[in-house]
């Protein structure tokens, strides 16, 4: 069985606010990328890494990331599109059709675990689509444009996920292609793709399983989300401060 993990490094960092992108700050010293590439890299699962990265970065995650920590296992740093879904679409075209099973994942999620990771394939493999998430700790309101609350979902229920989101390859590259195809008619709809598990569900009518995953596995999106990453780093990797060196 075949697996290749596509990182995205593709944003902008808007939320941010910052010159730099999230994914290229860093957390004890180390790019926030350089992480989860450090642990896809070692998973004996994964036998082909593609990062996709932003405009104007290509050759810096390449140099800087990639050839200097030897993560060998990275066949290619390509560069991303406007949205996530972009950037994710030309992630999985640069894969082959020998490909089995793809993780998609988010560069800017530095703490996934080698666990969540062997997880998630279980349950591709059984279901053909998965996506790490934990349950809400709080009640989740779903609100009208004037921020009036519509909605509140039983909140055993309600899940927030994350990535990797994980899939059976050619199923969701062919969604992919679906999407492309489509996307005029979702603009048009306000429909935001947010996500890769509802694009196998729009586009191949398949429903991924949920799989329990890790409150350390944050996204950094905002700055206080790197004091935050700090803490679990050293709480997760003590003085070895996530192994890299
Ligand atoms: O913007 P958001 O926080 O949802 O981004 C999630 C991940 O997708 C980040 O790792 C970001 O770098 C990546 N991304 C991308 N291409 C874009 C936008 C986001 O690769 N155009």
């Amino acid at each position: 069985m075949r697996c290749a993990a596509v990182i995205l490094a593709g944003g902008s960092g808007k939320r941010m606010g910052t010159a730099v992108p999230k994914q290229y700050m860093e957390i004890s010293g180390k790019p926030v990328l350089s992480y989860s590439l450090k642990t896809f890299s070692e998973s004996e699962l994964v036998d082909e890494i593609i990062v996709v990265a932003g405009e104007g970065y290509v050759e810096k995650v390449q140099n800087d990331i990639v050839d200097l920590y030897g993560f060998h296992k990275v066949s290619s740093v390509i560069k991303g599109g406007a949205e996530r879904y972009h950037s994710v679409a030309r992630g999985l075209e640069a894969l082959s059709d020998k490909t089995d099973y793809v993780f998609i994942h988010d560069g800017a999620r530095p703490f996934v675990s080698a666990h969540t990771i062997e997880r998630c394939l279980h349950y591709a493999v059984k279901f053909r689509a998965s996506v790490a998430a934990v349950p809400s700790k709080d009640t989740v309101k779903i609100a009208d444009d004037d921020s009036m609350i519509q909605q509140t979902p039983d909140r055993a229920h309600v899940w927030l996920v994350q990535t990797p989101q994980t899939f059976e390859y050619l199923m969701i590259r062919d969604a992919y292609r679906r999407l492309g195809d489509d996307e005029d008619r979702l603009r048009a709809a306000g429909i935001a793709v947010t996500d890769d598990t509802m694009v196998a569900k729009m586009y191949a009518d398949v429903d991924a399983r949920l799989v329990e995953s890790s409150y350390d596995n944050i996204k950094i999106t905002t700055p206080e989300d790197i004091q935050t990453a700090e803490m679990i780093c050293g709480r997760i990797f003590g003085d070895d401060k996530g192994g890299i060196t």
